[in-house]
Protein backbone atom coordinates (compact mmCIF):
# COMPACT_ATOMS: atom_id res chain seq x y z
CA UNK A 1 0.00 0.00 0.00
CA UNK A 2 1.32 3.20 -1.07
CA UNK A 3 0.55 6.60 1.05
CA UNK A 4 -0.77 9.35 -0.26
CA UNK A 5 0.50 12.70 0.93
CA UNK A 6 -2.03 15.98 0.53
CA UNK A 7 -0.64 18.85 1.01
CA UNK A 8 -2.92 22.12 2.21
CA UNK A 9 -2.60 25.63 3.61
CA UNK A 10 -4.51 26.30 7.39
CA UNK A 11 -7.84 28.79 6.98
CA UNK A 12 -10.31 28.73 4.42
CA UNK A 13 -8.30 26.31 1.87
CA UNK A 14 -8.03 23.86 4.70
CA UNK A 15 -11.78 24.48 6.05
CA UNK A 16 -13.65 24.19 2.47
CA UNK A 17 -11.72 21.44 1.62
CA UNK A 18 -12.92 18.76 3.94
CA UNK A 19 -16.32 18.77 2.03
CA UNK A 20 -14.40 17.30 -0.74
CA UNK A 21 -12.21 15.11 1.43
CA UNK A 22 -15.65 13.79 2.95
CA UNK A 23 -16.45 12.79 -0.35
CA UNK A 24 -13.75 10.62 -1.39
CA UNK A 25 -14.07 9.05 2.01
CA UNK A 26 -10.98 10.79 3.98
CA UNK A 27 -11.71 12.58 7.11
CA UNK A 28 -8.33 14.38 8.85
CA UNK A 29 -8.42 13.21 12.44
CA UNK A 30 -7.36 16.13 14.10
CA UNK A 31 -8.26 20.06 13.76
CA UNK A 32 -5.09 22.21 12.72
CA UNK A 33 -6.55 25.40 14.65
CA UNK A 34 -6.10 22.85 17.99
CA UNK A 35 -2.98 20.58 17.43
CA UNK A 36 0.55 21.93 16.28
CA UNK A 37 1.21 18.74 14.40
CA UNK A 38 2.25 19.43 10.77
CA UNK A 39 1.69 16.02 9.63
CA UNK A 40 -2.54 15.11 10.49
CA UNK A 41 -3.07 11.36 10.15
CA UNK A 42 -6.84 10.83 8.61
CA UNK A 43 -9.50 7.70 9.25
CA UNK A 44 -7.79 6.10 5.84
CA UNK A 45 -3.76 4.53 7.10
CA UNK A 46 -2.78 5.37 3.26
CA UNK A 47 -3.90 9.01 3.32
CA UNK A 48 -2.26 11.70 5.28
CA UNK A 49 -2.31 15.59 5.14
CA UNK A 50 0.78 17.74 5.46
CA UNK A 51 0.37 21.41 6.62
CA UNK A 52 2.38 24.00 4.53
CA UNK A 53 2.20 27.58 4.03
CA UNK A 54 -0.32 28.72 1.13
CA UNK A 55 2.29 29.31 -0.98
CA UNK A 56 4.61 26.54 -0.28
CA UNK A 57 1.75 23.91 -1.80
CA UNK A 58 3.09 24.31 -5.46
CA UNK A 59 6.70 23.74 -4.32
CA UNK A 60 5.63 20.60 -2.39
CA UNK A 61 3.83 19.23 -4.97
CA UNK A 62 6.22 19.67 -7.46
CA UNK A 63 9.34 18.46 -5.85
CA UNK A 64 7.00 15.00 -4.27
CA UNK A 65 7.36 16.18 -0.41
CA UNK A 66 3.05 15.73 -1.10
CA UNK A 67 1.71 14.09 -4.42
CA UNK A 68 -1.39 16.26 -4.12
CA UNK A 69 -2.18 19.63 -2.90
CA UNK A 70 -4.68 22.38 -3.31
CA UNK A 71 -3.75 25.94 -3.83
CA UNK A 72 -5.20 29.47 -5.24
CA UNK A 73 -5.14 30.61 -8.49
CA UNK A 74 -3.14 33.24 -7.36
CA UNK A 75 -0.42 31.08 -5.88
CA UNK A 76 -0.52 29.26 -8.94
CA UNK A 77 -0.20 32.21 -11.21
CA UNK A 78 3.43 33.55 -8.75
CA UNK A 79 4.61 29.83 -8.60
CA UNK A 80 4.54 29.48 -12.29
CA UNK A 81 2.85 26.09 -11.97
CA UNK A 82 5.90 24.15 -14.07
CA UNK A 83 5.73 20.83 -13.04
CA UNK A 84 2.22 20.28 -11.96
CA UNK A 85 -0.39 18.61 -13.11
CA UNK A 86 -3.82 20.82 -12.33
CA UNK A 87 -7.00 18.75 -13.18
CA UNK A 88 -9.77 20.55 -11.41
CA UNK A 89 -10.84 24.18 -10.68
CA UNK A 90 -12.52 23.16 -7.59
CA UNK A 91 -14.46 26.25 -6.83
CA UNK A 92 -13.71 27.42 -3.20
CA UNK A 93 -11.77 29.93 -1.52
CA UNK A 94 -12.94 32.13 -3.90
CA UNK A 95 -12.10 35.92 -4.37
CA UNK A 96 -10.45 38.28 -6.85
CA UNK A 97 -7.54 40.23 -7.05
CA UNK A 98 -7.62 43.99 -7.40
CA UNK A 99 -6.17 47.23 -7.20
CA UNK A 100 -6.87 49.32 -4.50
CA UNK A 101 -5.79 52.83 -4.01
CA UNK A 102 -6.62 55.54 -0.92
CA UNK A 103 -10.01 56.96 -2.01
CA UNK A 104 -8.02 60.61 -2.09
CA UNK A 105 -5.81 59.08 -4.98
CA UNK A 106 -7.03 59.56 -8.72
CA UNK A 107 -6.41 56.07 -10.19
CA UNK A 108 -7.60 56.79 -13.54
CA UNK A 109 -5.79 60.20 -13.92
CA UNK A 110 -2.44 58.52 -12.50
CA UNK A 111 -2.89 55.63 -15.40
CA UNK A 112 -4.31 57.96 -17.98
CA UNK A 113 -0.93 60.44 -17.89
CA UNK A 114 0.96 57.09 -18.25
CA UNK A 115 2.72 58.23 -15.09
CA UNK A 116 4.64 56.10 -13.37
CA UNK A 117 2.53 54.09 -10.66
CA UNK A 118 3.89 52.93 -7.27
CA UNK A 119 2.56 49.85 -6.49
CA UNK A 120 2.73 46.85 -3.65
CA UNK A 121 1.80 44.12 -4.11
CA UNK A 122 2.62 40.58 -2.58
CA UNK A 123 1.54 39.16 -6.12
CA UNK A 124 3.77 40.53 -8.50
CA UNK A 125 3.73 38.76 -11.42
CA UNK A 126 0.17 38.84 -11.41
CA UNK A 127 0.50 42.95 -11.17
CA UNK A 128 3.39 43.26 -13.45
CA UNK A 129 1.26 41.60 -16.68
CA UNK A 130 -1.83 43.36 -15.52
CA UNK A 131 0.14 47.02 -16.20
CA UNK A 132 2.00 46.00 -19.06
CA UNK A 133 -1.11 45.21 -20.61
CA UNK A 134 -2.36 48.97 -20.01
CA UNK A 135 1.12 50.03 -21.13
CA UNK A 136 1.53 51.86 -17.06
CA UNK A 137 4.86 52.17 -16.06
CA UNK A 138 5.06 50.61 -12.40
CA UNK A 139 7.74 50.67 -9.73
CA UNK A 140 7.09 47.46 -8.00
CA UNK A 141 7.36 47.10 -4.63
CA UNK A 142 7.23 43.75 -2.94
CA UNK A 143 5.35 43.12 0.37
CA UNK A 144 4.71 39.59 2.37
CA UNK A 145 1.26 40.80 3.95
CA UNK A 146 -0.58 43.65 5.21
CA UNK A 147 -0.56 45.30 2.06
CA UNK A 148 -3.24 47.85 2.56
CA UNK A 149 -0.96 49.49 4.79
CA UNK A 150 1.45 50.71 1.77
CA UNK A 151 -1.05 53.67 0.30
CA UNK A 152 -1.96 54.91 3.85
CA UNK A 153 1.44 55.35 4.88
CA UNK A 154 2.95 56.64 1.17
CA UNK A 155 5.18 53.32 0.43
CA UNK A 156 2.95 52.96 -2.73
CA UNK A 157 0.34 54.69 -4.45
CA UNK A 158 -2.07 50.86 -5.30
CA UNK A 159 -1.76 48.16 -3.67
CA UNK A 160 -2.62 44.56 -6.06
CA UNK A 161 -4.16 41.99 -3.25
CA UNK A 162 -6.71 39.71 -2.56
CA UNK A 163 -10.47 40.84 -2.29
CA UNK A 164 -13.09 38.95 -0.80
CA UNK A 165 -16.19 40.76 0.62
CA UNK A 166 -14.47 44.29 0.52
CA UNK A 167 -14.64 44.86 4.34
CA UNK A 168 -10.39 44.65 4.39
CA UNK A 169 -10.03 47.47 1.85
CA UNK A 170 -13.09 49.37 3.53
CA UNK A 171 -11.99 49.27 6.78
CA UNK A 172 -9.03 50.78 5.78
CA UNK A 173 -10.34 53.74 3.60
CA UNK A 174 -9.13 52.07 0.61
CA UNK A 175 -11.36 51.84 -2.84
CA UNK A 176 -10.97 48.63 -5.52
CA UNK A 177 -10.56 50.65 -8.98
CA UNK A 178 -9.97 47.38 -11.24
CA UNK A 179 -10.83 43.92 -10.32
CA UNK A 180 -7.51 41.74 -12.63
CA UNK A 181 -8.73 38.40 -12.12
CA UNK A 182 -11.26 35.71 -10.32
CA UNK A 183 -9.27 33.55 -8.44
CA UNK A 184 -10.54 30.04 -7.21
CA UNK A 185 -8.45 26.92 -5.96
CA UNK A 186 -7.16 24.44 -7.85
CA UNK A 187 -6.31 20.73 -7.40
CA UNK A 188 -2.86 20.18 -7.88
CA UNK A 189 -0.80 16.56 -8.81
CA UNK A 190 3.05 15.87 -8.68
CA UNK A 191 3.14 14.21 -12.50
CA UNK A 192 5.21 11.15 -11.42
CA UNK A 193 3.20 10.01 -8.07
CA UNK A 194 0.21 10.25 -10.79
CA UNK A 195 1.80 7.47 -13.15
CA UNK A 196 3.03 5.42 -9.66
CA UNK A 197 0.11 6.11 -7.57
CA UNK A 198 -2.58 5.98 -10.28
CA UNK A 199 -5.33 4.09 -9.01
CA UNK A 200 -5.45 5.90 -5.51
CA UNK A 201 -5.29 8.82 -7.13
CA UNK A 202 -7.34 8.73 -9.83
CA UNK A 203 -9.96 7.80 -6.77
CA UNK A 204 -9.05 10.86 -4.84
CA UNK A 205 -9.81 13.32 -8.35
CA UNK A 206 -12.71 11.61 -9.39
CA UNK A 207 -14.24 12.07 -5.85
CA UNK A 208 -13.31 15.69 -5.74
CA UNK A 209 -14.48 16.48 -9.42
CA UNK A 210 -17.82 14.39 -8.21
CA UNK A 211 -18.25 17.05 -5.22
CA UNK A 212 -16.86 20.39 -6.75
CA UNK A 213 -19.35 23.33 -5.37
CA UNK A 214 -21.99 24.62 -8.34
CA UNK A 215 -21.50 27.36 -10.24
CA UNK A 216 -23.08 30.42 -8.21
CA UNK A 217 -24.77 33.38 -9.94
P1 LIG B 1 -12.18 40.78 2.55
O1 LIG B 1 -12.03 41.73 3.69
O2 LIG B 1 -13.29 39.79 2.73
O3 LIG B 1 -12.27 41.49 1.20
O4 LIG B 1 -10.87 39.87 2.49
C1 LIG B 1 -9.65 40.46 2.15
C2 LIG B 1 -8.53 39.91 2.98
O5 LIG B 1 -8.60 38.52 3.11
C3 LIG B 1 -7.22 40.25 2.32
O6 LIG B 1 -6.26 40.52 3.29
C4 LIG B 1 -6.92 39.00 1.53
O7 LIG B 1 -5.52 38.82 1.42
C5 LIG B 1 -7.60 37.90 2.32
N1 LIG B 1 -8.29 36.94 1.45
C6 LIG B 1 -9.50 37.06 0.89
N2 LIG B 1 -9.86 35.99 0.19
C7 LIG B 1 -8.85 35.11 0.30
C8 LIG B 1 -8.61 33.79 -0.19
N3 LIG B 1 -9.49 33.15 -0.97
N4 LIG B 1 -7.45 33.21 0.12
C9 LIG B 1 -6.55 33.85 0.90
N5 LIG B 1 -6.71 35.09 1.39
C10 LIG B 1 -7.85 35.72 1.11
Amino acid sequence: MSMITLALSKGRIFDETLPLLAAAGIEVLEDPEKSRKLILPTNRPDVRVVLVRATDVPTYVEYGGADIGVTGKDTLIEHGGQGLYQPLDLRIAKCRVSVAVRSDFDYAQAVRQGSRLKVATKYTSIAREFFAAKGVHVDMVKLYGSMELAPLTGLADAIVDLVSTGNTLKANQLVEVARIMDISSYLVVNQAALKLKQAPLRRIIDAFASAIPAEKN
